[in-house]
């Protein structure tokens, strides 16, 4: 009889460790759990000092997915503990003290998560416990798609034609239809902490009310997202998806980004409903929409082959290059202040919603990067902390895709024109019009760059350059030279 069959029949008693993976649909290592008698769900606020420390708009997210799954968890007869403390010690600990016989998680693909991970499957073999892990957030592991030499992939075309080659997707598994919670004997046995008790929540002060008007973190939301997306903005999204100015894109980045929700249910969703002929998406709109999730498995695929994609120029040569030290024009970026509106809306956005269209989150980092010669790093560390969507695999690889530094990256030469930028996708000014009020009423000739508005003009929108609205903080043409001049030097 292989090892784990007596297990596969069904369990004693099991432990779900929650992680990236919020959810109940479509959570293969949950499911597994849940064919126990008894079955705990677990989710640990890690303390583990090799891990990332969460920015402060994702622990707002978290906090409000974990009321949703506690509440979804509790409705159906579960038991969830949350416990705070380094995970290596807590879930062995845990299982022991309940005497699980099984534990579940789903893989995470960072090195300081996959080293932990290891240790504690170690730790609970040590203990007796059988250790499943399962993949639930990828439509394509980093392992199974390799070049033909048998190395990781560096460019995304080719990558996606091989993730799409090797199978479609596969379909994705029901919620459980019951969770069998720790019988009144156990539940004493280990004892959670109340969510609160995370303190995950701004206080003084409470930024959080742009947040709280914009999203509802949880798997109900996300289901909510998705379809929303199904009805109207998947239609035209390819020639749309450039658009800050409308509903164009899907913005489920943070709910996959905790796993509310998982590319396979998006997938099928998407195909289901085209295939049923209630979705009448023009020519590749699906595709196109795909593709935009093929870009997230590329990146995971990064961060597991390339583990220091966050911190180290994924092409050493450009580690040589000279950043500016400039405290002041960085904090004029991060308040939306550098006097061109395209930035600034971008960045208010940002500041007040957690969130920042995909254009403008590109044209933000190029100027960042080109016009202000600020570290790429130093971007992404602000992104990482106000994004609700911050992921550790699409933040760094999008970053060094700016930069120019990272692998099938934008040329270095790509400078990103900031008021050409607006005037092409933000055609009528509505977008800088709603984060930037201050210059709202410049007409659309001047919205994207009120510096060239006569005095009159001004004067009318009740605009005074310098003091109700900063002049630019670098001139575009010189910044752009500048730039230039500093990546040919680099060899
Ligand atoms: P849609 O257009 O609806 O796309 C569907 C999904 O595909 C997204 O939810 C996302 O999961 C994925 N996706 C789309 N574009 C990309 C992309 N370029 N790279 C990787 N995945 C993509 N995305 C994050 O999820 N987290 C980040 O921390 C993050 N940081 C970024 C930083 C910079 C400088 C840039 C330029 C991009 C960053 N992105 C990041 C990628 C992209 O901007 C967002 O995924 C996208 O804007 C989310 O909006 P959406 O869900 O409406 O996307």
């Amino acid at each position: 009889m292989p090892p784990n069959a007596a297990l596969q029949a069904s369990p004693a008693r099991a432990l779900h460790w929650f992680r990236n993976d919020l959810r109940l649909a479509d959570n293969p290592a949950m499911a597994r759990s849940a064919q126990a008698g008894e079955v705990v769900f677990v989710f640990v606020d890690e303390t583990d000092a090799s891990l990332r420390p969460r920015g402060a708009a994702s622990r707002w997210w978290l906090h409000h997915s974990l009321a949703a799954l506690q509440h979804a968890i509790t409705a159906m007869g579960g038991t969830f503990l949350i416990l705070r403390g380094a995970s290596e010690t807590i879930i062995p600990a845990v299982a022991a003290a309940l005497s699980c016989d099984l534990v579940t998680w789903n893989r995470r693909y960072g090195a300081a998560e996959r080293t932990l991970d290891t240790r504690i499957k170690a730790a609970l073999k040590d203990g007796g416990v059988e250790a499943l892990s399962f993949n639930g957030s990828l439509l394509y592991e980093p392992m199974e798609i390799r070049t033909q030499a048998g190395g990781p992939m560096r460019v995304f075309t080719p990558f996606w034609r091989a993730c799409r080659a090797l199978r479609d997707p596969l379909p994705p598994i029901a919620a459980p239809a019951r969770l069998p919670g720790l019988s009144p004997a156990m539940q004493g046995l280990a004892q959670g902490v109340p969510l609160e008790a995370l303190g995950l929540l701004p206080t003084q002060p409470d930024w959080s009310g742009g947040l709280a008007r914009t999203w509802v973190p949880g798997e109900a939301g996300a289901r909510e997202r998705l379809n929303a997306f199904l009805d109207g903005p998947i239609l035209g999204y390819a020639a749309n998806r450039d658009r800050p100015d409308i509903e164009s894109t899907s913005k489920l980045s943070p709910h996959l980004a905790f796993g509310e929700i998982s590319p396979r249910q998006i997938w099928h969703a998407t195909r289901s409903r085209a295939d049923a002929g209630a979705l009448r998406a023009q020519g590749n709109d699906i595709e196109k929409f795909f593709s935009e999730i093929g870009w997230r498995e590329f990146a995971h695929h990064l961060m597991f082959h390339f583990p220091d994609l966050a911190t180290r120029n994924y092409q050493p040569r450009f580690d040589a290059f000279p950043w500016q030290d400039a405290p002041e024009k960085l904090r004029a970026w991060q308040r939306g202040m550098t006097g061109y509106p395209m930035v600034d809306a971008g960045m208010r956005e940002l500041w007040q919603t957690g969130f920042m269209h995909n254009r403008v989150r590109m044209i933000v980092a190029s100027f960042l990067i080109k016009h202000l010669m600020i570290d790429w790093r130093q971007g992404e560390a602000w992104f990482w902390d106000t994004l609700v969507d911050a992921d550790a695999a699409n933040n760094p690889a999008s970053w060094q895709w700016v930069a120019g530094s990272g692998a099938d990256a934008a040329p270095y030469f790509r400078i990103f024109n900031p008021f050409g930028q607006g005037e092409r996708f933000d055609t009528q000014g509505h977008y800088v019009r709603r984060f930037v009020p201050e210059i709202a009423g410049l007409p659309d000739q001047f919205v994207h760059r009120p510096w060239e508005a006569p005095a009159g003009v001004l004067k009318q929108a009740g605009v005074v350059l310098g003091k109700t609205y900063p002049a630019p903080i670098v001139a575009h043409e010189a910044a752009r030279e500048r730039a230039l001049a500093a990546f040919k030097g680099l060899t």
